[in-house]
């Protein structure tokens, strides 16, 4: 295959250090783990041509080998949403809410990394789902995309106000879903506004990523048994087998307007470490991508 596009996760930070994880580290001199969006430039696996698209785990590097396990694309599909809200990310937001989280009409459910490609769509599926949807992401212009065009019911602005205070307004019988991509203080916050019977969705904890020392465990932790909710971690490998029951749910949603996404895309592979590190620092708006 011929790479044209690559994906980017904040977990890579993770492949890269030796230490116990879901997944072996990626060992030193060889080629970084990673998504990518390409084409089939000579074939002698069955079902696969040349021109074929394809994506699947290719790794940083122009040209990679590959097996029938790759997945073959329509003619015509967008690297940018296979990448994005078809590729992992959105098999997580999917998974992550429906199957772990598993809300009902009428809760409510707040996404922390709510502007990045798994928290924005978690949010416009729980709205599909008759849930009201509250985001929390760093910045003015994130926090208006999230309700102007993403369809929140509101968002917060971590880094100008004061999330404790915001939800108390914005939630005032408490959470029902907490769907966490980034741990620290606002995992803290959310948790001592659970409701009865919450769901704790713990899909990452970027904000701890590149610590050196493990930061303090959350200290509200103890609402868990007093609102007699669940806390629970899940990783989207797991759910691949399933990718097949959501990408048609995922595609319609598309189709029909319901679900907005947005791509970061910066060129170059050359700059693929300087891309990976944009998610770290928040400067990615929409899912990180590099083409080559
Ligand atoms: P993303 O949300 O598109 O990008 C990462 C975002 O994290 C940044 O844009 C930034 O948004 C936010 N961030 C960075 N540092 C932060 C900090 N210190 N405090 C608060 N927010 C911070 O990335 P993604 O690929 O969708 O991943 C989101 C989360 O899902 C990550 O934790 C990732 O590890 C996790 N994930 C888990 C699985 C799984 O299987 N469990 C699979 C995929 C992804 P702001 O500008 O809003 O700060």
């Amino acid at each position: 295959m011929r790479n044209r596009w690559l994906a980017f996760e904040p977990a890579m930070r993770g492949w890269i250090e030796d230490k116990p994880n879901y997944i072996p580290p990626v060992p030193i001199g060889d080629v970084m783990r990673g998504m990518a969006f390409g084409e089939v430039v000579e074939s002698r696996v069955d079902g696969f041509a040349p021109g074929d698209l394809v994506t699947g785990m290719m790794g940083w590097q122009e040209y990679a080998l590959g097996d029938g396990s790759l997945r073959k694309l329509p003619a015509g599909t967008d690297p940018r949403l296979a990448l994005s809200v078809l590729g992992i990310t959105g098999l997580t937001a999917y998974f992550g809410l429906l199957d772990v989280g598993q809300p009902k009409e009428g809760d409510v459910v707040v996404v922390s990394g709510a502007a990045g490609a798994t928290g924005s769509v978690v949010g416009q599926i729980a709205k599909i789902k008759g849930c009201r949807a509250i985001g929390i992401a760093g910045g003015a212009d994130k926090c208006r995309w999230l309700t102007e065009e993403a369809g929140f019911d509101a968002a917060i602005d971590y880094k100008s106000e004061e999330v404790g205070a915001r939800l108390d307004a914005l939630c005032p019988d408490g959470i029902d879903v907490f769907f966490d991509n980034v741990g620290g203080p606002i995992l803290d916050e959310a948790l001592a506004r659970i409701a009865r019977g919450a769901r704790v969705v713990v899909c990452g904890a970027i904000s701890a990523y590149n610590l050196k020392e493990r930061p303090p465990g959350p200290t509200n932790y103890y609402r868990i048994v007093a609102q007699r909710a669940r806390m629970q971690g899940f990783v989207v490998i797991d759910y691949l087998p399933r990718a097949a029951e959501a990408i048609p749910d995922l595609l319609k949603w598309v189709g029909e307007g319901k679900l907005h996404w947005k791509a970061d895309v910066q060129q170059g592979f050359e700059n693929a470490p300087k891309t990976l590190l944009r998610l770290y620092s928040g400067a990615n708006f929409g899912k990180q991508l590099l083409e080559l």
